[in-house]
């Protein structure tokens, strides 16, 4: 069994930074843990995707 380090798939909006975790749910927030590996952030900009996505929704 090798072994998983999740992260909380609502980080975005719970926290300000990724939580880590073990287990399938986030231990701050409860949100599911998921599968960290394919997480595709920019460690340097994590809310670059969020921003463009307010950006656009307010030029609607
Ligand atoms: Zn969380």
């Amino acid at each position: 069994m090798k072994s998983d380090i999740r992260i909380c798939s609502a980080w975005r909006d719970a926290h300000e930074r990724p939580v880590y975790t073990l287990s399938s749910n986030c231990p701050e927030c409860g949100a599911d843990a998921i599968n960290s590996a394919p997480a595709p952030f920019n460690p340097e900009d994590p809310y670059g995707e969020y921003r463009r996505a307010l950006k656009r929704r307010a030029h609607e």
